[in-house]
């Protein structure tokens, strides 16, 4: 089997969210939401089971997808998928609305948000398939939603060993599944120590792929997108 025919599949970029049996707000990043029939309006949802936010899920049977769009950095990307809302409130830093469903929906680099209620749910073994019918959907910006090709082209974002065709550490245009609460990076360097004229020197994350510009890493030094620390970072020239 060719693995590389999976690259071909096309898929947007989405932050699902619901809320834990404390009515705490939880989210992760998935890119395997879709339209299943029209009337009803069904759609659905595969998650991975060791997420937090697919523990709650399939607790609340409720969910909600914001639509991210192309204006949506990697930090707001790395927030909800290289961390646990377990561990971490995703929705302190980002500007979002509580919708009558009582879930959190984005209220800044969205094009849509729709809120769903589970009616089935399928074990799809390392993953769990959520089906569920929509009671809501609203366009919320006339931005454009950004596409999961967008995402590893224009962002260099990359996928997390958690996704549901995850194949080992991909290329920035595979197209594994993003679906895990981890994953996201960006190759644009993010600062820079004036060091022109000679060969750039970076450093690139290994779980996410962030790339920061500089010499030396000091040694309290974290990721700013997924937390790892200098440890999992390798050396890179940058050109
Ligand atoms: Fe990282």
């Amino acid at each position: 089997m060719d693995r590389k025919a999976f690259n071909s599949i096309s898929y947007g970029l989405y932050i699902v969210s619901s809320v834990d049996a404390d009515g705490r707000y939880v989210g992760c990043v998935a890119n395997t939401f879709q339209q299943v029939t029209s009337e009803p309006p069904m759609v659905s949802v595969a998650l991975n089971k060791e997420n937090h936010t697919t523990k709650c899920i399939d607790v609340s049977k409720k969910f909600c997808v914001s639509v991210l769009s192309e204006s949506a950095d990697m930090e707001l990307v790395g927030k909800f998928g290289f961390h646990s809302s377990k561990d971490v409130d995703k929705f302190e830093a980002v500007s979002f609305n509580v919708a009558e469903s009582g879930l959190p929906e984005l209220a800044q680099c969205s094009a849509a948000v729709f809120h769903v209620d589970v009616v089935d749910t399928v074990d799809v073994g390392t993953h769990i398939l959520f089906i569920g019918e929509v009671k809501d959907a609203r366009v919320v910006s006339d931005e454009t939603p950004m596409t999961y090709s967008y995402y590893h082209t224009v962002l260099r974002g990359k996928t997390p060993p958690k996704a549901s065709s995850y194949n080992g550490g991909g290329t920035q245009d595979s197209n594994q599944n993003f679906n895990g609460e981890a994953a996201a990076d960006k190759d644009t360097p993010a600062s820079s120590n004036g060091n022109q004229g000679k060969g750039r020197i970076g450093w690139r994350c290994s779980l996410c792929g962030y790339v920061v510009e500089m010499d030396e890493l000091p040694d309290d030094f974290e990721c700013p997108i997924c937390g790892m620390g200098k440890e999992f970072f390798e050396r890179i020239e940058l050109d």
